[in-house]
């Protein structure tokens, strides 16, 4: 099925004001029950669908920064990145911040780092915690994660966050494992989408790489068929929204947490991911504000009735 042209009855601002109320800072919103009900279903039916030998973390928002500057994030991405900074020192050196705030200066600029940042994807944490446990066993491991993910990316859009809830199936193991774990999941995605009669297409995509140099590796990204997209109009206005995507990471992640097979073959990894946010907003975009006036079918998968 390829409706993706199909036109969408409900205006953005009118989804907006409906499911969220806003926080002060364009892409974070306080969510509302029925949308977060739709949120609970959503996640339920994708563990419905999870691979029986599937492992699941839940991880918090925030992760090592060290871990996230090993695996290069700050070659790739850096302007999309958010530090933790906290107050250190001593109680003088503190009190000197509060002071300046209290003078209405920048008090932020007295911070420092903690070590920590905020996770811009659901599957970075799990490369290192794989990698504790020794050789990547033969039939390889899959694991089921989960963050909220922060990206500096502000925008009135309603498709596109700050703030926003990733899910995803990762595959590590030989690059044999890791296609068919993929082209698998681009199928049940898409079985996925047509049970809860979304409007889809699939299209080859690259990540928003930084600057000149990164708009090389975005090209080779695309001309390697690296990254897929399931895409659903959800904006009234201009082009679909990448709902889902499927990764191919090669040997990025094997070679940077040092995972090898028995043999000692450098083991590759893929993911599958699914913007929960935008899927939801998708669900309300294209049945309307309404839930218990969307289509029987819907709720029958979502198993809301
Ligand atoms: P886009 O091209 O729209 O920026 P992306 O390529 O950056 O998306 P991925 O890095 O593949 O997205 O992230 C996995 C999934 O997380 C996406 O398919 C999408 O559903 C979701 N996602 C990514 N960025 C945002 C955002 N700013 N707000 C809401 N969901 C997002
Ligand atoms: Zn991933
Ligand atoms: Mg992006």
């Amino acid at each position: 099925m390829d409706t993706a042209t199909q036109t969408k009855p409900v205006a953005d601002q009118t989804i907006l004001d409906h499911l969220f109320r806003p926080m002060g800072v364009d892409g974070v919103y306080a969510r509302t029950q029925a949308y977060e009900d739709v949120v609970d279903a959503l996640q339920r039916l994708i563990s419905r669908h999870r691979p029986d030998d599937a492992e699941a973390f839940r991880f918090p928002p925030v992760m090592s920064l060290r871990q996230l500057e090993k695996q290069g994030y700050l070659n790739s991405f850096p302007q999309l990145l958010g530090c933790i900074c906290a107050l250190h020192g001593g109680e003088a050196d503190v009190n000197a911040a509060v002071e300046r705030a209290r003078q209405g200066a920048d008090w932020t600029a007295e911070t420092t780092s903690a070590d920590l940042v905020l996770s811009p994807a659901a599957c970075y944490p799990i490369y290192p915690i794989a990698s504790e446990r020794g050789a990547v066993p033969e039939e390889g491991l899959t694991f089921d994660v989960a963050a909220d993910c922060f990206r500096h990316e502000p925008s009135k859009d309603l498709d596109r966050l700050q703030s926003f809830r990733m899910r995803e199936f990762v595959r590590i193991g030989a690059p044999a494992q890791i296609a068919i774990f993929r082209e698998a999941w681009m199928q049940r995605a898409q079985a996925i989408a047509e049970s809860l009669q979304l409007p889809y297409h699939f299209d080859r995509a690259s990540d928003p790489f930084f600057g000149r140099v990164g708009q090389l590796m975005a090209a080779n990204q695309i001309e390697q068929a690296l990254k897929f997209e399931l895409l659903i109009p959800v904006r009234a206005e201009g082009g679909p929204t990448a709902c889902m995507s499927f990764n191919y990471h090669r040997e990025h992640f094997g070679k940077t947490w040092g995972l090898f097979d028995e043999a000692g073959e450098l083991s590759h990894s893929g993911c599958v991911a699914f913007g929960i946010d935008r899927l939801t907003i998708a669900l309300f975009a294209t049945h309307g504000l309404h839930v218990d006036e969307w289509p029987r079918g819907v709720l029958e998968v979502l198993r809301l009735q």
